[in-house]
């Protein structure tokens, strides 16, 4: 099954997609965590991603579909995959369209009141990069990754003034591409309206959208 997980930055779309991916046996790609990695272990793709990330702004089309291309390229990808954080502007959703056939897109429906909120209390780890919230999914112990021990710290773009930033940003560039694939009739609406809704419920939401398309 191919996926895409659309929603504005801090909708949950990133923790859900990492917990739908192993049910479906696919994996689940970031592009967020992809760059992430790249800027960790210092390429060349790291390097011109950096000052974009840290600047709340996207990464150049180009960049991003070269990256993505590949990831796709490889065999784990044959089965399916989920994607979570791509395609974000309309050039990358007609690339995507040239190489593959997605089967539905899962697309959070937040508030902008709780995206802002939500953005604020997230923490992530910088070694393995799990995510984090602090009202509603803290660690078990503070500053430390329940799953690989590592420090969990703030992303430098959750910061109050770059969220509003990536928020603005959503909506000019990829909130397009819910009518395009409206018009495909691929999209189904998760509404997540309440701040304190949990990780848990979101996913049985997500589940529930997908089970139409499992069976
Ligand atoms: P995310 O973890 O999905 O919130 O992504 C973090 C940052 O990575 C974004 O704010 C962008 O700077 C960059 N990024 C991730 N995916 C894309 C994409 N598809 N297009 C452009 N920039 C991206």
């Amino acid at each position: 099954m191919k996926i895409i997980f659309l929603g504005p930055p801090g909708s949950g779309k990133g923790t859900a997609a990492s917990r739908v991916a192993p049910k479906f046996g696919i994996p689940h790609i970031s592009t967020g965590d992809l760059f992430r990695k790249n800027i960790k272990e210092q390429t060349e793709i790291g390097k011109e991603a950096k000052q974009y990330m840290d600047d709340g702004k996207l990464v150049p089309d180009e960049v991003v579909i070269n990256m993505l291309k590949a990831r796709l390229e490889e065999d784990d990808c044959q089965e399916g995959f989920i994607l979570d954080g791509f395609p974000r502007t309309t050039p990358q959703a007609e690339m995507l369209d040239g190489i593959t056939e997605i089967d539905v897109v899962v697309n959070m429906v937040v508030p902008d009141k709780i995206v802002i909120a939500r953005n604020s209390s997230r923490v992530s780890c910088s070694k393995c990069g799990e995510i984090y919230n602090l009202r509603t999914m803290p660690t078990k112990l503070k500053g430390v990754c329940d799953k690989c021990g590592g420090s969990v710290v703030r992303r430098p773009d959750d910061e109050p003034d770059v969220i509003k930033k990536r928020l603005n940003i959503y909506k000019e560039q990829t909130e397009p591409l819910i009518e395009f694939y409206k018009k495909k009739g691929l999209i189904r609406d998760v509404i997540c309206d309440n701040i304190d809704q949990t990780p848990e419920q979101t996913l049985e939401d997500v589940l529930k959208v997908l089970e139409e398309f499992s069976s």
